[in-house]
């Protein structure tokens, strides 16, 4: 399995370890206890991302969770205000995001073999589904009628400019997946930067990067991309 993953990820740990290491890191740079660090997490909804043995992230408050689809932070300034007001006395917060794609044991990208199916199924099923709609001629606008199309139009909206980069490129979704992490990593640092809670009195650090999904009972992957003191 390592081997596939190392094909399409330089370099790359297990979910649980790269949660580890940063709480590590944060504790010993604050001089505080780990169970004064808050996390939250921006993940799409699958249930994979949330899964507790796959994951196994090192979260001893418990996890505030900032993902919609695909991992983007649709809980948006409200729901970071409201994290902001979490943060343990003289503790310091985590954010802790990115988007997800499946590598299966057959060296399939997109695809995983879940827990009692037989089937291979898309992953990220949702953002397969943003893919296929940006790259469609279909009219792209946000209807405020529409709760249901809400998330999936306003992702592909996003994604519309770097439409020709995904046609173009040799793994689609694989690129739709870094192209889709680069939009929750700029959105989740503008929220950081423009919430005065956050800016005051404890730290603030991100870890961000591409979760890996594979098969059945096998762990959750993290490509890091980036781990760091905001303020
Ligand atoms: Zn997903």
């Amino acid at each position: 399995m390592l081997e596939i993953i190392s094909q399409h990820f330089e370099k790359f740990s297990t979910m649980s370890e790269a949660s580890r290491i940063a709480v590590l890191e944060i504790a010993e740079r604050e001089g505080i206890d780990m169970k004064k660090i808050i996390v939250a997490t921006s993940f799409c909804f699958d249930e994979l991302n949330h899964h507790q043995a796959k994951m196994n992230l090192h979260s001893p408050q418990g996890t505030f969770i900032m993902g919609g689809l695909a991992g983007y932070p649709f809980v948006g300034n409200i729901g970071l205000t409201a994290f902001a007001d979490h943060v343990p006395d003289g503790g310091a917060a985590l954010f802790i995001f990115g988007s997800h794609i499946g590598i299966s044991c057959t060296g399939e990208v997109g695809k995983i073999k879940r827990v009692g199916q037989k089937r291979h199924t898309n992953t990220c099923g949702a953002l397969m589904m943003v893919q296929n709609h940006v790259l469609s001629s279909e009219i792209h606008e946000v209807d405020a009628a529409d709760y249901s199309a809400f998330q999936p139009e306003f992702l592909a909206i996003r994604l519309l400019p770097m439409a020709d980069d995904i046609r173009k490129a040799e793994v689609p979704i694989l690129k739709t997946t870094h192209l889709v992490y680069d939009e929750i990593e700029n959105e989740i640092l503008k929220l950081i930067i423009n919430n005065p809670l956050l800016q005051s009195e404890f730290p603030v650090y991100i870890l961000g990067g591409i979760v890996i999904n594979t098969d059945e009972t096998l762990p959750n992957y993290f490509s890091q991309k980036v781990f760091r003191k905001v303020h």
